[in-house]
């Protein structure tokens, strides 16, 4: 982050002294939290991300700007920097799409119809949409596309 070392720390200073530490030694956000479910701070004009500020000042983010910042812990709240890593956007996605089924049984499951998965399957076969629009079109998450399409989830439906 392009401000002066005091800012820096001060920031810190902030962040800190709003976490609750948990039974998993998680340090949870207790301030403001966005609507994707991370925590968020509003410093000197500037909104961010509390995981990823921590990530500036604990993992090097600031070398690796383009790397998201995955939660060991699956607690989207959490910022202690031992429960963060760096990792690329296809694992952070393969992430998201695991800890959902576990957490939800299959989340599709609920949300898309017979119906849905056989068109899902003829617009793939028409080479009508690509996988990131389905999952736009259809509001499920593109692995679950994936799934969908090389007949893994919904078997029986033909
Ligand atoms: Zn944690």
């Amino acid at each position: 982050m392009n401000i002066n070392i005091d800012l820096t720390k001060k920031l810190e200073t902030i962040i800190l002294e709003n976490r609750i530490i948990n039974e998993n030694n998680c340090w949870i956000w207790k301030g403001k939290i966005a609507a994707n479910g991370y925590g968020q701070i509003e410093f000197i004009g500037f909104i961010g991300q509390i995981h990823r500020i921590i990530s500036y000042l604990y993992l090097d983010l600031d070398n690796h700007k383009d790397l998201c910042v995955l939660h060991n812990c699956d607690n989207p709240l959490c910022f202690n920097p031992e429960h963060l890593r760096l990792g690329t956007r296809v694992e952070n996605n393969k992430d998201k799409c695991e800890r959902n089924r576990q957490a939800k049984g299959f989340s599709i499951r609920g949300k898309l119809t017979e119906e849905d998965i056989r068109e899902i399957r003829n617009h793939w076969n028409n080479k009508e949409f690509s996988m990131k629009e389905l999952s736009e079109i259809y509001d499920v998450k593109v692995c679950q596309i994936g799934r969908i399409i090389n007949g893994k989830q919904w078997k029986h439906i033909i």
